[in-house]
């Protein structure tokens, strides 16, 4: 049984998809003009979990992501420039090769980060026609507006418009600051671009299509509706995203969606709260943030940033520091350790009814811990106190596996390094004399084994031979 917090209706809800055991799930995807930072990473693992939660426990999950490759501006209420255009003339690349290189980027990120793949990853740009059918239908249903720069979505004319954010339309604000652009033709501020016409400010523009309106480009939004509704239906289950998309983007998108299909879009709405640095949210403009290559250049691992990601719950704001990262990372390596270890320890030991009732008791703890809201934290201690108790080591990797189906940290790829006979031949001499308190002859053994390259590491589940960095 699943419960999620709905930002709808600002209330965890008892989660029954449409067609059970079916589950619609859209994930907003990235916009391919810069590599991603571990604040978007976040959002994105964070998705991950929920889909992994949502397979866990039994249903059918079909996943769209959207990759950005055109429209979306420096701000996302149709203020700056082109994200795409402005990394093209930055880099002296064409746009369509920075698409592609940030695209191809973004899917190596989701394979470090052993994320799921989507079953579709529809790009904007080769949905052109799509987005101008829907703008067509819009304009039929009188929703839209033209003025000599862009088509826009009319948001008087659709009563709700505000309901995910409480917002009335006389309360939104423009957010405009000095260099912010603004159409002096619109007629309200929360009025939102679907076509932007080749003209004025975009006259340089380098992709655009042809259209009723003119020769342009898509606004940002609209590519949401459009392949939410090609792939998934007119109604969803699911839309996930980072909360910043709350107030303009998701907004929107259900304005132009239920604009056009008389249906309600999305059933439950899902947002991700920011990873913050020095208590700042982490963003390309500001400049204070991390790619998953700088924490890997401090020998960081995907994996132990994942973990650390599931410390986090994901509707909690997360401050990122160093000492976290670092710590994530050690207790990666504990928990690899562990799985190592319980893999030598294959023999069966007798299953008391005592430790019976304790592995269904982890079990039925992780799945109350996830099917609530997603308390992946709570999951997490379900696991630390399991490794920690006298239950059969197959039974404890048993659990582990089953609850790895979950947190995605490859526990059941991790495999020994091959170590070179001598040394182990070593490592077994030196535990013979640790535990005949013979230390010095310990000392010794462990510094020659130090002297070819490798470490011995004690823990309470025995020694484990690693190779030094
Ligand atoms: P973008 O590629 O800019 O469209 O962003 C991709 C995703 O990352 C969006 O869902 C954003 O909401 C999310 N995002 C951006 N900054 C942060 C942050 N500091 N922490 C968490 N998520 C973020
Ligand atoms: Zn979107």
């Amino acid at each position: 049984m699943m419960y999620l917090y709905n930002t709808l209706t600002r209330k965890i809800e008892k989660f029954v998809p449409l067609n059970p055991p079916k589950v619609t799930l859209y994930t907003c995807g990235p916009t391919v003009y810069d590599y991603p930072h571990i604040g978007n990473i976040r959002s994105f693992t964070n998705n991950d979990f929920l889909k992994r939660t949502l397979i866990y426990f039994g249903y059918q999950v079909t996943h769209v992501m959207n990759i950005t490759d055109v429209g979306h501006l420096t701000g996302d209420n149709d203020s700056g420039e082109d994200k795409l255009e402005k990394g093209a003339r930055s880099t002296g690349k064409t746009v369509w090769d920075v698409a592609r290189y940030y695209t191809d980027y973004f899917f190596s990120v989701l394979k470090k980060m052993n994320i799921l793949p989507a079953d579709f990853f529809p790009k904007a740009t080769e949905h052109i026609k799509e987005i101008i059918d829907l703008i067509k239908k819009l304009e039929d249903k009188g929703y839209v507006y033209q003025t000599p720069e862009a088509l826009y979505f009319d948001v008087s004319r659709f009563k709700t418009y505000g309901q995910l954010s409480s917002q009335k339309i006389s309360e939104k604000i423009s957010g405009a600051r000095e260099e912010v652009y603004i159409d002096p033709h619109k007629k309200n501020p929360a009025d939102f671009a679907l076509w932007f016409k080749k003209v004025g400010r975009f006259k340089n523009h380098q992709m655009h299509w042809p259209s009723p309106w003119g020769d342009g480009f898509p606004g940002w939004h609209i590519e949401c509706s459009v392949m939410s509704m090609k792939y998934l239906g007119s109604t969803i289950d699911i839309h996930a995203g980072g909360i910043d998309h709350i107030p303009i983007h998701h907004e929107n998108e259900i304005a132009q969606s239920e604009a056009a299909s008389g249906q309600k879009f999305v059933r439950f709405w899902f947002h991700n709260q920011f990873l913050l640095v020095d208590n700042q949210k982490m963003s390309k403009s500001l400049g204070n943030y991390y790619t998953l290559d700088d924490l890997q250049k401090k020998g960081i691992e995907p994996m132990a940033l994942r973990l650390l990601f599931l410390q986090s719950h994901y509707r909690q704001i997360m401050n990122f520091t160093w000492q976290s990262v670092k710590a994530a990372q050690e207790a990666y390596n504990n928990l690899k350790n562990f799985v190592l270890t319980l893999k030598k320890q294959k023999e069966r030991t007798s299953l008391s009814q005592e430790k019976m009732a304790k592995i269904n008791n982890f079990l039925s703890q992780f799945e109350e811990a996830l099917g609530n809201d997603l308390q992946t934290p709570k999951a997490l201690a379900v696991m630390w106190s399991m490794i920690k108790s006298n239950i059969p080591s197959t039974d404890k990797l048993d659990l582990l596996f089953t609850f790895d189906r979950v947190f995605g940290l490859r526990l059941n790829e991790i495999t020994e390094e091959e170590i070179p006979e001598t040394v182990i031949n070593l490592a077994k001499e030196r535990e013979k004399a640790r535990k005949t308190a013979d230390f010095k002859k310990a000392d010794r053994l462990r510094e020659k084994i130090n002297q070819l390259g490798y470490r011995v590491e004690d823990s309470n589940q025995g020694y484990i031979i690693k190779k030094n960095n």
